[in-house]
């Protein structure tokens, strides 16, 4: 399997094909392409299993007929959001978007608390496609209306245990509530343990289980 037998932009392979990636690895082999077809899915799997570029190179080419290189924020409404646990996470995520978005014009922005909200109010004032946050500093860029999910069509929820072992399940709760139903959502975590499950009974649809 390659990964040119799932994706079809040139610009999204070039820059997979420049980080020195040949072969899918297993959780990206059985996601990509449910992910593509428009699918929710509850993904286990660890860190080290290439499960962020299982579910950024399928988002990107999903916004990648929606971007453009209008310089105007308004045509960079938010489409796709990543919530992750911790800074260090998100940073990482983003990290890898905008690595494989290097070619394409999709805008991709991160935020997390702990530092100063003022740069990241700039960022998000230009209009951002992808967005990378911890829940607590996502809802004081809602609060402070730098943030508005009213078009978000994807949401990936990364280390979703890990979340609600923080104690983010009321943001979460909060952040859902303000999302479009109508919606493409994924679920990764080290492990589906009951309150996992009943995460995904809330938030999913028919998902697809794939555990590596
Ligand atoms: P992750 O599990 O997403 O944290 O990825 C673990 C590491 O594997 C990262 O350093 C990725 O850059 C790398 N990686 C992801 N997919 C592949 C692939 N198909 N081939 C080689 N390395 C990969």
């Amino acid at each position: 399997v390659t990964f040119s037998s799932f994706l079809k932009s040139e610009l999204i392979l070039k820059a997979v094909e420049e980080q020195g990636y040949t072969i899918p690895t297993p959780i990206q082999a059985q996601a990509i392409p449910h992910v593509l077809a428009g699918r929710d899915l509850m993904g286990a799997a660890q860190t080290g299993t290439g499960k962020t570029a299982a579910f950024v190179l399928p988002i990107l080419e999903k916004l990648l007929p929606l971007a453009n290189t209008s310089s105007s924020p308004a045509r960079h409404p938010l489409r796709a959001l990543v919530l992750t646990p911790t800074r260090e996470l998100s940073d990482q995520v983003a990290d890898n978007a905008i690595k494989y978005s290097k070619y394409t014009p999709i805008r991709t922005a991160v935020v997390f608390g702990g530092v100063d909200i003022t740069p990241q109010t700039q960022l998000l004032r230009n209009g951002v496609e992808l967005l990378i946050a911890t829940p607590g500093r996502l809802l004081d860029h809602i609060s402070q209306k730098t943030a508005n999910l009213s078009q978000v069509q994807f949401l990936i929820l990364d280390e979703a245990d890990r979340m609600l072992d923080m104690g983010f399940l009321p943001d979460l709760q909060k952040i859902l509530s303000l999302i479009p139903k109508s919606r493409q959502t994924l679920l990764f975590s080290a492990t589906f343990s009951p309150e996992i499950k009943k995460l995904a009974q809330s938030y999913l649809i028919d998902p697809i289980t794939i555990e590596v």
